[in-house]
């Protein structure tokens, strides 16, 4: 019943299949200590991967103790008995505590229950506490196996045949608090929770003038309350690891009344549940609250955010990074020899990678002891490169130094979005104008793109006049006027606005497609009248494009020798240079969301395939991101072509999964896949083909793509992002300080981006190599390679290339 994928690479697939096939092997999995969503996303795909290399795959339910208890609380887990649960927080098997499995008496009974059916492959879902007893589970087993042996619980051949116990482990927890791991399984899903309360609670307080004290998860990790506070641009935020200096209390007081000073309607104070001061006191969310009353009288409340943050449905990255880890579990389970030791797959940048757990446990113990001994710098460090790096944003974007005590270095940095509005490039201008501040230059906005840079549109920006910024969608550059303050008349705004009568999303249509090309002479002229010495632009393809022109003109218009960089912001992700653009997470996740409430609108009528279509111009990514987001039967993108064979067999998968307790199916279909395999073609060729077993609906999801509020990751991509593009203008800048230097060789005119693991600055001039003009996308796309995931775990044949999956490398601390 299985469709194949005949135009899948041979080469690869006979490599997947010779090298990883799981025949005759057992792999159980289960889900321990706190859950966090995303967890049965994991749990899908072991077992989807586990079954699709032929390994039986056991459900073990109520974590450790279902091992304990054995009997039911294993069974064997099929297809079906994972369908629609990838949307639905928490775990579907289960989590508990489990005293007894602390006990080698416990453990004993486990590893009886896990031979009595052959499983030698244990996955566990969880946080430090559930991996380290899987690791001393493994580190017992031959042992456990004599034990049981002796007292006649197996025979000698069973001690043999399952000498080895495999140890796969995935960190399923909200706090990210495991070293070694960027992303833990439930964090990005915990933040998603944490900021929707910070935007409702910004626009109450904002009415009443009031402050907010609102207290995060994160016992002993302050990565939730540290990103939360960089995403919303908080007043203030208290972290185990980061405790404040002594006389902290007045300090805090008198930041909160400048801020107040400069019209400022509200403060947030973010606190993390384990918040400490330097003598490894608790700093409540009380005590705060209670400080600031008596100190300032302002009215302010406290808001403890609790199992919320637990709750809902994982975000589009959990269920991505969970599916994505379930299939490495499985890879790695079976390559595991008796020397592998037992690992975690994880994520590192955008790279899969394998760490020895008990590494990871050392680690993640270590900041905990650096912590109760009160060194406090070295708990940053052993937290890792992103904790550092944020803590390092957070305190230069929200403290600004006294302009006396900011060497000025009279240079005009100006900043421009270019390309429709994409969620996040508020995020990126506020970080910009406030980084590029603090390094002592001035800076300047350009309104509405480079149509209004042409016409001179082109205005000083302050430090408060990015106040609040971060949550915005939309592009208020681009399309919203400033206000009276900043002394904009209305006199040149364009008329051809569409607003959405939602909240704060202003989409902007129309008057954006403009490159320099046709103005280079007026903004050459605009760059010299303002004596603009560095450019920074934020925008999408045509950001790019527009990149490509000014360096061209270089030749002719020395006003452009100067340092220039393009930062990534499109929700089509299609920006050659990097692996992600500012807006497409929130994309991603609003078109994931919609796929659910499709989804669920059939639920309860009769056998339905729903067919979605995505944005992204030739860009695919939305299409299969999304499809592997939201549990899509396929995703016609245009970078893998497909013609009438292809969508006949997906008709004949439909009609076959219909047949099965699965009576939905969902398809992706992005808006420039194919010329001639329309939406409306699609639909109707689905219609009819599917009479009489299945109905069909079709959506078009549109603009909404575009709008809203940003995500936390877009928010605070981009203001990481455009703070280091800031940097290098500064540094640029000061290499050409008193020499008038001109700036004419390609590494001066930049595309900052993300690949792999890395921040990376590329010349504009090198890119072109790498950019497929014609349909406006990088010739290589990185997320391509996961397209057979999506398949597989629809239950299609595919080839899952294996040379990439993570290798076994070692955790580093971050040098400071
Ligand atoms: P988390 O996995 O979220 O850190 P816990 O620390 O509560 O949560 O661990 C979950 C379960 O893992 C425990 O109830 C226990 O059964 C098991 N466990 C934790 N630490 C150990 C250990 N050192 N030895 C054996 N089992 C352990
Ligand atoms: P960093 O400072 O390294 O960017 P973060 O804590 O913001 O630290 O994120 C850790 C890693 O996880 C990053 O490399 C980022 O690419 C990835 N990541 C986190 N959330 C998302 C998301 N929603 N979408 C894509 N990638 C994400």
């Amino acid at each position: 019943m299985d469709a194949d994928d005949s135009r899948a690479p041979k080469g690869s697939l006979r490599k997947f299949l010779e090298h990883l096939s799981g025949a005759g092997k057992a792999i159980g999995v289960l889900t321990s200590g706190g859950d966090a969503q995303g967890m049965n996303a994991a749990v899908r795909a072991v077992v989807r991967m586990g079954i699709y290399v032929g390994a039986k795959v056991y459900f073990i339910y109520e974590g450790y103790q279902g091992m304990v208890d054995g009997g039911s609380n294993i069974a064997e887990a099929d297809w079906e008995s994972v369908s629609s649960i990838l949307q639905v927080g928490g775990t579907i098997i289960g989590s508990a505590r489990c005293q007894a499995f602390r006990t080698r008496e416990g453990r004993l009974k486990a590893a009886c229950n896990l031979l009595q059916r052959g499983i030698t492959n244990l996955c566990v879902i969880g946080g430090d506490g559930s991996l380290t007893g899987a690791n001393l589970f493994r580190k017992e087993w031959s042992g456990l196996l004599e034990e049981l042996a002796r007292n006649g619980q197996i025979d000698k051949e069973a001690v043999q045949k399952y000498a080895y116990l495999n140890v796969v482990g995935m960190v399923g927890s909200i706090d990210n608090d495991f070293c070694g791991t960027d992303m833990t399984i439930g964090t990005d899903s915990a933040l998603h929770r944490i900021i929707e309360v910070v935007d409702a609670i910004m626009t109450t307080a904002q009415s009443h003038q009031r402050t907010f004290v609102l207290e995060v998860m994160g016992r002993h990790c302050g990565y939730l309350a540290l990103v939360s506070a960089l995403a919303c641009g908080a007043d203030w935020v208290f972290l185990p690891e980061s405790p404040p200096e002594e006389g902290w209390e007045e300090q805090m007081c008198v930041k909160l009344s400048e801020n107040r000073a400069r019209k400022k309607r509200l403060n947030i104070i973010i606190v993390a549940e384990g918040a400490i001061d330097t003598q490894n006191k608790p700093i409540t969310s009380e005590k705060i609250k209670e400080l600031v009353v008596t100190q300032l009288g302002y009215d302010t409340r406290v808001t403890i955010l609790g199992h919320v943050q637990r709750g809902g449905t994982p975000s589009a990255f959990d269920r991505i990074l969970a599916s994505r880890m379930g299939v490495e579990a499985v890879i790695a389970l079976l390559e595991a020899t008796p020397d592998t030791p037992a690992c975690v797959v994880s994520l590192n940048g955008n790279h899969a990678v394998r760490l020895p757990l008990m590494e990871c446990v050392q680690m993640t113990q270590d900041v905990q002891k650096a912590m109760d001994e009160r060194r406090f710098q070295d708990a940053v460090r052993l937290r890792g490169r992103s904790f550092a790096g944020n803590l390092n944003t957070y305190k230069r974007l929200a403290i600004k130094l006294p302009d006396d005590q900011i060497p000025k270095t009279n240079c005009n940095v100006a900043v421009i979005n270019v390309g429709a509005p994409a969620a996040g490039m508020n995020a990126a201008v506020r970080s910009a104008v406030r980084v590029g501040i603090a390094d002592g230059h001035r800076m300047l906005a350009i309104y509405d793109g480079f149509d209004g840079f042409a016409k001179g549109q082109i205005k000083e920006i302050g430090w408060t006049d990015v106040g609040g910024w971060t949550g915005q969608g939309g592009s208020i550059l681009g399309t919203k006027r400033l206000g009276k303050a900043a002394g904009w008349g209305p006199a040149w705004r364009p008329a051809d606005r569409v607003e959405f009568g939602v909240s704060d999303i202003v989409l902007h249509v129309a008057i954006f497609s403009v490159l320099p090309g046709k103005y280079l002479e007026e903004i050459a002229t605009q760059m010299r009248t303002h004596s603009i010495n560095a450019l920074l632009i934020i925008g999408g393809f045509e950001a790019y494009l527009g990149l490509l022109e000014l360096s061209a003109a270089r030749e002719k218009h020395e006003e452009f020798c100067v340092p220039m960089v393009m930062v990534p912001a499109t929700v089509s992700n299609n920006v050659p240079g990097s692996d992600f653009s500012i807006g497409a997470d929130t994309a991603l996740n609003t078109i994931t969301d919609t796929c659910d409430r499709i989804k669920q609108s059939a639920s309860g009528t009769k056998r339905r395939v729903f067919i979605i279509e995505t944005m992204g111009g030739y860009c695919g990514y939305l299409a299969n991101m999304g499809g592997l987001a939201a549990g899509a039967d396929a995703a016609y993108i245009f970078e893998e072509p497909f013609d009438i064979r292809d969508l006949q067999s997906n008709v004949e998968h439909l009609t076959e999964k219909m047949k099965t307790t699965i009576q939905r199916g969902l398809v992706l279909r992005n808006e420039s896949c194919s010329e001639n395999y329309t939406t409306d073609f699609i639909y109707q060729l689905y219609s009819e083909e599917g009479k009489g077993v299945f109905d069909c609906r079709k959506n078009v999801l549109g603009h909404m793509q575009q709008g809203g509020a940003p995500s936390p990751f877009d928010r605070n991509f981009g203001t990481k992002i455009s703070a280091r593009a800031m940097e290098w203008i500064t540094a640029k800048l000061k290499e050409a300080r008193g020499r008038g230097k001109k700036f004419t060789t390609d590494d001066s005119i930049c595309v900052l981006g993300i690949s792999k693991r890395n921040v990376i600055f590329q010349p504009v001039a090198e890119l072109k190599k790498q950019t497929d003009f014609e349909h406006r996308i990088p010739k290589e796309q990185w997320w391509l390679k996961l397209r057979p995931l999506m398949k597989i775990l629809a239950k299609y044949k595919a080839s899952y290339d294996v040379s990439d999956s993570g290798q076994l490398e070692h955790v580093q601390p971050w040098s400071v």
